[in-house]
């Protein structure tokens, strides 16, 4: 489980800050639910054959012997809370929500035991329109964060009744190669047999390729729900590639799945991952009422962002107050709080611990401070302030107290 350290997260504040605003675009709210849930309700959404539940799960029991899980994704969480309180009852909603997930997985570039997810979710939205809205909304993020090498994947799982159909068809398939079948394979055949489709493993490929195609096997309500989605991509000139492969590792997904992927991250390609869960809501024992969503990694999302970690630095201009001398110290506090009242822009640093001003100009330049303000006996006495730029050969100035802010605001421009 990675710590995140300051000079990380200043890119992952720049992205947070971008993403937040986009889903404010699309009238998306925040939802925040707890990190920890009852163990039943993802085995119950997710699935007790996938492998998040089968072996990911970090679960625990409490004092009372109910058994807890740390959350290894967001949408059981969602759901449960809307239909506790009443989310769906005569509604619809766009919620989006952000935080840690927690799998036992082997950790790997792109691939850890605690990680971080955006997550979006609607409800109540029947139609392919949602779908659309929601793949437009990731494709606005990408966007906004000067990501270009990323590609949508897409497929469709239909109906329940007609992903059964298909069900059946690839156990048939795939039982008469039973021989060729890897061992994961034939776990699978038996638990969770399109996850087959899924394998990483090259001896599989030849098989997979001529497996019955899910395509083949949509009802017409599903057919038609993929084509009006498929056409609404193109109207809005988003390229896609359809993948009958893609199955998603959860089993609550239906109608439409999508990835984004990208090829500069290595193995962990996918970015964002998605679908509609129709079903679910019911399934936990609210209304029937369909919904769609899509998870993205943060992890990965912030690998692929360079560019912007500069602006994102320099967003927050950074000041140092160097106080020697007697009653310096109280002046520089009070300046410092004096500075945040009017403009909390501005970072600021008072100098702590004393020393001379050598060693606090020092202080100053390790701080990665832009100016330093400079507060002695004789400026104290003179009612005046110093102010000395510290990345640039430019003099020290004098100036006086009541004109800092105006100085401070011309400095920073
Ligand atoms: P993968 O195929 O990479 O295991 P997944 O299908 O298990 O992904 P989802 O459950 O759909 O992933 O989660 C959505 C996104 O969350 C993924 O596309 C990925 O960006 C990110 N993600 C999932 N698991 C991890 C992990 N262990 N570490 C870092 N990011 C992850
Ligand atoms: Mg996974």
């Amino acid at each position: 489980m990675p710590t995140l350290l300051p000079e990380e997260l200043v890119k992952w504040q720049f992205v947070e800050s971008q993403v937040k605003q986009v889903m404010g675009a699309y009238a998306f709210r925040e939802i925040r639910t707890p990190i920890v849930e009852r163990t039943e309700l993802f085995q119950r959404t997710i699935g007790e054959s996938t492998d998040v539940v089968s072996k990911e799960m970090y679960s625990f029991t409490d004092r009372k012997d109910q058994s807890l899980t740390l959350r290894p994704e967001a949408t059981a969480g969602v759901v449960r809370a809307g239909i506790e309180h009443g989310l769906f009852y005569n509604q619809t909603q766009k919620l989006w929500s952000m935080g840690p997930m927690y799998r036992y997985e082997r950790p790997q570039k792109g691939r850890y035991r605690q990680f971080h997810q955006i997550n979006m979710e609607a409800f109540g939205y029947q139609g392919p329109d949602i779908d659309l809205e929601i793949i437009l909304m990731t494709a606005r993020i990408w966007k906004a964060l000067g990501i270009n090498s990323i590609q949508l994947e897409i497929n469709s799982l239909g109906t329940p009744a007609s992903r059964q159909v298909y069900r059946d068809a690839l156990v048939g398939y795939f039982s008469d190669q039973k021989d060729s079948l890897d061992e994961d394979s034939v776990t699978r055949l038996k638990t969770n047999p399109m996850r087959i489709l899924d394998s990483k493993n090259p001896d599989m490929k030849g098989l997979i390729l001529n497996a019955p195609k899910i395509t083949d096997f949509l009802d017409d309500e599903s057919k038609q729900h993929f084509s009006i989605l498929l056409k609404a991509l193109e109207s809005h000139g988003i390229d896609y590639k359809l993948n009958s492969n893609l199955v998603r590792g959860l089993d609550y997904y239906t109608k439409t799945v999508f990835e984004w992927t990208s090829d500069q991250l290595g193995s962990q390609a996918t970015v964002c991952g998605g679908g509609r869960y129709d079903g679910l809501v019911e399934q936990l024992g609210g209304k029937d009422v369909c919904g769609i969503g899509c998870a993205i990694g943060m992890e990965r999302l912030t690998e692929l962002v360079e560019v912007s970690v500069e602006k994102a630095e320099n967003s927050q201009p950074k000041i140092y107050i160097v106080a020697v001398g007697e009653g310096a110290e109280i002046h520089a506090s009070i300046m410092a709080e004096t500075i945040r009242d009017e403009n909390q822009n501005y970072a600021v640093e008072v100098n702590m611990d004393g020393g001379n001003f050598k060693q606090q100009f020092r202080r100053a330049d390790k701080s990665g401070a832009e100016l330093a303000i400079i507060v002695g006996e004789q400026e104290i006495e003179q009612g005046t302030i110093s102010l000395k730029p510290l990345k640039s050969d430019d003099e020290q100035t004098t100036v006086k107290q009541e004109e800092l802010i105006g100085q401070l605001d011309e400095f920073f421009g």
